[in-house]
């Protein structure tokens, strides 16, 4: 069994419906089919999503909003007229967000958002599973109330109960057909509507994929693959990522590989389910296939990420190496500001902390670094900013002597400094940090060295 999720832009016309609907007949394992709400239709275009909060806003204001809610109806319509399913579904469509809409002001913002972002996956949901219906293909529409998709955690940021597994396994087991189910929301354990954070219907997929042990979660998309470097970056890059690990891809991820949030897809990493990235409109491309081990050529890497607005904390103290405890306080004075660390590579004596420039506002940044004066008593600490941070990633590094030199003399042949180096044992990536101005031409050049 195939668990597929199709995102906004595969949904966002007629036409993307037409194909979502080929796709999945193509295969009959295509069993659990979880939709987002339309997306854009071309750039400059709004996400019904974005429309619906939008209309929420307006709502609670107490303003008409006649003519935001017009606008995410004309959406669905749209795409029920094109396709000739009858009145009757978009009717159903507008009193259901109507009905939503009643509840602005008697609920408190939050919950009163969740349940008006969430229309946009239900509505999505509904609409598609009458589309193939309506195409003589048999296929209903699962409700995560009636399903048991249990959410907890605050609202617009929730998290899955993980009870929820054996009950949405259950429920799984009793449908036949295809089933088409809302991504992005579920229900409280007091029945509220709830919502994952912004792009949670890939979570939606992979929960399910894991629910009901999925031989593979596709996650349809709009490219053919996984690149290995950003094509923004390197637009002559051609051939793209056919297989990577879990690990790999969290590596990648993590540095700024935007097919989809790592964090998405724990619940499928979690039950080792393979995921397969692929393009709705190239179906017949095989797409990227994320799993837990592959063949793995030595001295070759996957991918190289890049991503800036990271700082720096450098401590600088005199036979620091010898003092029991400085690194414990050290990041005791990080912890008591509540900010995390992201790297920690360390010199003789001294000692550099690698954050994200958005955890280290600056009236935070005095405050640490007096902290760390007052606990530390350094010779010297300082705040560097705008550092890029580079991430060569792949399982062929491991034992493979040479990759690091190889990286350095790509990033020296075009006159770039290298000011920090981090490699973990797993000897899948290692890190280098670099200043934030020569990041795309630092991926240029590292491209050239590894794929050219
Ligand atoms: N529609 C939601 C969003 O735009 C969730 C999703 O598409 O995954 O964030």
């Amino acid at each position: 069994m195939k668990v597929c999720k199709f995102g906004g832009s595969s949904l966002a016309n007629a036409a993307q419906v037409n194909k979502v609907m080929d796709i999945v007949l193509a295969d009959p394992a295509r069993r659990i089919v979880v939709v987002s709400a339309p997306g854009k239709r071309h750039s400059g275009d709004t996400k019904v999503t974005d429309l619906l909060i939008e209309l929420a806003n307006v709502a609670m204001s107490g303003e008409n909003c006649d003519r935001q809610f017009g606008a995410v109806v004309e959406r669905y319509a749209e795409i029920a007229q094109t396709l000739r399913l009858g009145d009757g579904i978009v009717k159903m469509i507008e009193d259901d967000i109507r009905s939503r809409l009643a509840h602005a002001g008697a609920l408190e913002a939050a919950e009163f958002m969740d349940l008006m972002k969430a229309a946009g996956e239900d509505n999505s949901a509904k609409l598609v599973a009458e589309a193939f219906n309506a195409r003589g293909r048999k296929a209903r529409y699962a409700s995560p109330r009636d399903t048991g998709m249990v959410l907890t955690g605050p609202f617009g940021d929730a998290t899955l109960d993980p009870d929820s597994y054996s009950t949405l396994s259950r429920a799984f087991s009793s449908f036949d057909g295809i089933v088409v189910y809302p991504g992005f929301f579920g229900y409280t354990r007091e029945g509220k509507v709830a919502t994952f954070p912004r792009g949670g219907s890939d979570i939606t997929g992979s929960i399910l994929a894991a629910a009901v042990c999925a031989d593979v979660y596709e996650n349809f998309t709009d490219v053919d693959s996984v690149y290995p470097v950003d094509p923004r970056i390197v637009p002559e890059v051609s051939d793209g990522i056919p297989t990577m690990t879990y690990r790999e891809m969290r590596e990648l991820a993590y540095a700024g590989f935007g097919v989809f949030a790592d964090e998405a897809v724990i619940p499928a990493v979690r039950a080792r389910i393979p995921i397969n990235i692929r393009n709705t409109n190239h179906p017949g491309e095989p797409g990227t296939m994320i799993q837990q081990s592959r063949r793995v050529v030595p001295g070759t890497i996957v991918g190289i990420a890049a991503a800036d607005g990271f700082c720096n904390i450098v401590v600088e103290k005199y036979l620091m190496n010898r003092e029991v405890g400085f690194g414990r306080r050290l990041l005791q004075v990080l912890e008591t500001e509540g900010i995390a660390y992201e790297h920690m590579p360390s010199g003789v004596d001294s000692q550099c902390i690698v954050v994200k420039g958005q955890n280290l506002p600056k009236e935070k940044e005095r405050k640490v670094v007096q902290s760390i004066r007052r606990e530390l008593q350094p010779d010297f600490v300082a705040v560097e900013r705008d550092i890029a941070i580079l991430m060569i990633v792949g399982e062929g590094m491991c034992y493979t002597a040479g990759m690091l030199a190889k990286a350095c003399l790509a990033l020296a042949s075009v006159g770039i400094s290298v000011s920090m180096v981090n490699q973990g044992s797993s000897e899948v990536s290692f890190m280098i940090a670099i200043r934030s101005q020569d990041r795309e031409q630092a991926v240029r050049a590292l491209y050239k060295a590894f794929f050219g």
